[in-house]
């Protein structure tokens, strides 16, 4: 009865329980007598006894509850039923129409005057109104509601002429002006804007998208997500929000994306609902210090409009469906989303730039207007989540991707075939390559790459990759005069330094763009300005002309403060320590003042001390560049640069803080409950204390830090684990003195994860990649692999993308492991073709105990091949053949299995099975005492059957 929307209003957290509770039963009474009913029959069920009798409420006592249950089924099928499932679609549908459905429910004496003029009160939006609208209908009864459904179906048959008016002639031309605008702003590919001019055109490639929420497992892999449906239906968890979230990494393309949208819907190659699209970049909204109001925010920051303002501003108001809003890293925004900030409904009145981004975010401003806002997942927390329409995750480039990324970067076709090739040689490498920013780099320095030849000297990391481009850059500039020597790094220590210390003071007061002024303070030239690292920012609404420049990606400025760090002979010794305990710093306000040390005290402007979301992951990226930087394997292109003993003091600091860290998270580890295994479930920043071992590059350190954990299960599901991660999970893992269960579910690991996961499969027993868009390729290395390590038992690929080319190497391992144990293969796509192979391999096998195949499509004759195979077996305990289209023929097949075997659990449910093979299992069942359940729910049974049977045989469970 209640909506989200109205969940919302009642239960504002900074209001008292009583205001709250009014504001509940004002709600309940004005949604007429069948929610106040429900209500009582709500308090029925939680008061004791003696509070309830007596109760009465509108019109309804406790004493007519009893009728609630018959009334409540009574109720389906009404106009008013109608109204509720169908709401979403009628508020759309009548925000365009509501005098209209006013008139016609005044006429019929629906509605009284008054009615109307609350549903029209000039504060709400028209989908406000409509809203309203139908809460009120619902109140009034079913005749109301017969009248309103009577009336959209006359509207559908004579649509009215105000559905297809233009938009007036001030707004056609405002939406040129806008379309012109948006369309320069995102032509080119901004980060190459201090080097070349890329148009995004020509490079754009299509990144990986997946809907957040793709994580229950009744819930098979949907297909892949195109750009258009970040912003359409697809995946609509709460119909009543507006805001749409793309969340994803540093680097993972966020605001390309962003950008790609804004260039196609300028053009008016998509997002045809919208008219209008306003977009805005946090960073540039965070230095935005005046109080605004919604119509400044648009015209000053957008578009400037030449006609009247008014009657354009009226439009955008009388048509927030039309109206896209674009937020670009909110992560990057001073302060963190909060709902308790002030509520502003008022599109005209001024007030500070989070507010009004909070308000729209939740719709309290501009509901109805469709919002999408990109963010690093950090930094979005339970808050913002209730607000959100829908959660869409950007997973950068999938192979392919990569491979057309190079293509397109490369119009030389000899040159992107060396690259790539380059790339498939240096499995570490492509798995950073996943990540677009890692991939535009590489590309960038094809040239380093394909010089520095394979295997050992090869590039493995990410500090190694952002080095590159750092030669790169400083190579342009020299080429200009004569080529680097090998104390590259010492030529241009004075440039880096300065760009290091507008780094780390930006980062360490969450500023990431700078002004001509902050520049000169640090120390940063002209010359240095050139070299491309850093690129100039579109000016803000700022009324001065001033240039302002930002680092070419985030990323970049971590770096920069990484080498800030480590070369800097005067840094405090403290710095290390402090940026590496990031979490206590979560507790400590002022942190990052403490961890920057000196740096901060000339710090620009106050600091908020609101919590600031981007903060800990761009100290963390930090953390991993330092780690790399100070690794044995760049010692010598420092030396130059800083005395060895800062060097070595500098890198001890780092083992003993990652030494630290990852035993924080050992001591952590609960005590196993009685029965269970010990296991650690990853808490935030262990994946990141492993990448950073990983940039050290030294094995001793990978061992050591390993030697303490002694779990059986180690559990990472939900860490945002790609390839590049699974690169360092390997590196670091394969020292575990005692074998362990890896569960990787729900990441992205893919084909190229499960190859870099192989130098650790040895130490694993059991590998759980659930959910990790794995194909038949990734598996077969994993197989082939796994067959050679004698401890691995247990493999569970539930929901990837297998296909009947890899039942073969799965038949090969049962054949070859007669020690293996489970095997699950759920929701993919293994047909009866399939199924006859990997029965091939369960022939030979004296082993396996648990076989799971949920959610393929074998039918009766895979059915039949695994049944035949597996009838002698002495050690299955459980099978699951659920939702396979396995009927009656398959079933009978299955009967022998029941007889002669250790079996405990046949999972047959959602299927196609009739009384004849349930008879075939019954017989079965006879002489057998060792199954404890058959599961058949969702077979072709009447109710009768299913009592029939149930008590001829009770481990039949319907
Ligand atoms: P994020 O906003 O997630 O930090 P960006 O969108 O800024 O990431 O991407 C960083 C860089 O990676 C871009 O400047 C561009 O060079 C490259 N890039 C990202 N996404 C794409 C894409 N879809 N196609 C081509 N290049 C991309």
């Amino acid at each position: 009865m209640l909506f989200r929307e109205d969940y919302q209003n009642v239960l504002v957290p900074c209001r008292g329980l009583c205001a709250n509770t009014r504001v509940l039963l004002d709600l309940v009474y004005t949604k007429g007598d069948e929610t106040c009913r429900l209500l009582l029959a709500a308090f029925k069920q939680v008061l004791p006894e003696a509070q309830r009798a007596g109760l009465s409420f509108g019109n309804c006592r406790t004493a007519d509850l009893e009728n609630t249950r018959d009334d409540t089924r009574e109720l389906h099928g009404t106009a008013i039923q109608t109204l509720q499932t169908g709401r979403p679609d009628l508020v759309r549908r009548l925000r365009d129409h509501i005098e209209g459905a006013l008139e016609v429910l005044l006429h019929t004496g629906s509605f009284t005057p008054s009615d109307c003029n609350e549903v029209q009160l000039p504060v709400y939006t028209p989908s406000q109104q409509a809203r309203h609208l139908l809460d009120q209908v619902r109140s009034k009864g079913e005749p109301a509601a017969k009248v309103l459904l009577q009336y959209f179906q006359q509207t559908e048959d004579h649509p009215s002429p105000s559905n297809q008016e233009a938009p007036p002639k001030e707004c056609l031309s405002y939406q040129k002006k806008l379309r012109s605008t948006v369309s320069a702003q995102s032509h080119f590919l901004r980060t190459y804007g201090g080097t070349s001019s890329l148009s995004l055109e020509d490079i754009y490639t299509e990144g990986q998208l997946e809907l957040a929420q793709g994580d229950s497992e009744a819930q098979p892999q949907t297909g892949a997500l195109g750009l258009e449906d970040v912003v359409g239906l697809v995946g609509t968890l709460n119909q009543e929000a507006d805001t749409v979230l793309v969340s994803g990494e540093a680097g993972s393309g966020k605001s390309t994306l962003l950008q790609r949208l804004h260039l196609l819907w300028a053009r008016g190659a998509a997002l045809h609902d919208f008219f209008l699209l306003f977009s805005f970049s946090c960073r540039r909204l965070s230095s935005e210090q005046r109080e605004l109001s919604l119509r400044e925010l648009l015209f000053l920051h957008c578009c400037w409009p030449d006609g009247d303002q008014d009657r354009i501003f009226q439009f955008i108001l009388d048509h927030p469906h039309l109206i896209l809003f674009t937020f670009d890293g909110l992560d990057e925004l001073m302060q963190s989303f909060s709902d308790s900030e002030q509520r502003h409904c008022c599109p005209t009145q001024c007030a500070p730039v989070p507010t009004l981004l909070f308000n729209l975010l939740q719709g309290s401003l501009m509901k109805g207007v469709r919002k999408v806002v990109t963010s690093r997942p950090e930094a979005v927390g339970p808050t913002l989540k209730r607000y959100l329409r829908k959660e869409v995750l950007l997973k950068g480039f999938s192979p392919g991707g990569i491979d057309c990324f190079v293509r397109k970067h490369h119009r030389d076709p000899t040159v992107a075939t060396r690259v790539l090739e380059s790339l498939r040689s240096n499995t570490a490498l492509l798995g950073l390559c996943h990540i677009p920013v890692f991939c535009w780099i590489v590309s960038k320095c094809y040239k380093e790459l394909l010089g520095c030849g394979e295997g050992e000297g090869s590039p493995q990391t990410i500090t190694y990759v952002y080095l590159m481009i750092l030669h790169h850059f400083f190579q342009r500039r020299a080429s200009q005069r004569n080529t680097m020597g090998i104390g590259w790094v010492q030529e241009h220590h004075d440039t880096a330094l300065h760009l290091g210390q507008l780094a780390m003071e930006g980062l360490g007061a969450s500023c990431y763009i700078f002004t001509g002024t902050k520049l000169q303070k640090c120390g940063v030239t002209e010359e240095d300005i050139c070299l491309g690292f850093l690129i100039r920012s579109k000016n803000l609404s700022s009324s001065t002309n001033c240039k302002h420049y930002e680092f070419l990606h985030i990323t970049m400025q971590c770096f920069f403060a990484a080498l800030y760090i480590v070369l800097n002979n005067n840094s405090d010794r403290s710095t290390i320590p402090k940026l590496f305990h990031l979490q206590d710093r979560q507790q400590q306000p002022g942190f990052h003042r403490a961890c920057l040390g000196h740096c901060l005290t000339q710090q620009e402007g106050a600091l908020k001390e609101a919590n600031k979301a981007a903060e800990t992951p761009n100290l963390q990226i930090t953390a991993t560049f330092v780690s790399g930087l100070l690794a044995q394997r760049h010692r010598s292109l420092l030396l130059l640069s800083c005395p060895g003993p800062t060097l070595d003091r500098k890198s001890k600091q780092v083992v003993t803080c990652l030494s630290k860290g990852i035993q924080k998270h050992f001591k952590s580890i609960p005590r196993p409950v009685e029965g269970e295994k010990k296991s650690m479930h990853a808490m935030p920043g262990f994946v990141w204390l492993i990448k950073c071992i990983h940039e050290v590059q030294d094995s001793r350190i990978a061992r050591d830090t390993m030697a303490k954990l002694e779990v059986e299960h180690l559990k990472l599901a939900y860490c945002n684990i790609g390839p590049g991660e699974c690169t360092a999970l390997a590196y670091v893992l394969q020292h575990l003195r005692n074998p362990v269960g890896l569960q990787l579910d729900y990441n992205y690991v893919g084909d190229v994860g499960v190859e870099q996961l192989l130098p650790c499969l040895h130490v694993c027993h059991s590998v759980y990649l659930r959910h990790n868009n794995i194909s038949d390729e990734g598996v077969r290395k994993l197989i082939e692999k796994g067959i050679q390590c004698e401890r691995f038992q247990k493999i569970a690929l539930f929901n990837n993308k297998l296909t009947d080319a890899c039942t073969e190497c799965f038949a090969h391992l049962l054949k070859m492991k007669q020690n293996f144990l489970s095997l699950r293969l759920g929701n993919n796509n293994i047909t009866a073709a399939g199924a006859g192979q990997l029965a091939e391999g369960l022939r030979f096998n004296r082993s396996l105990q648990f076989l799971g195949l949920w959610g393929n499509k074998i039918g009766d004759k895979g059915a039949e091949a695994i049944a035949n195979a597996l009838k002698d077996s002495q050690t299955l305990v459980w099978l699951s053949l659920v939702d396979n289209g396995v009927g009656n023929a398959g079933a009978c097949a299955l009967a022998p299995l029941i007889k002669n075997s250790t079996l405990e659990e046949l999972w047959l449910t959602k299927n196609c099975i009739t009384r004849t093979g349930v008879e075939c299992l019954i017989l079965a069942l006879e002489s057998n005492t060792s199954v404890k359940a058959v599961w058949l729910r969702g077979n072709e049974l009447s109710p009768e059957e299913v009592e029939e049977m149930t008590q001829r045989e009770p481990r039949l469970t319907f």
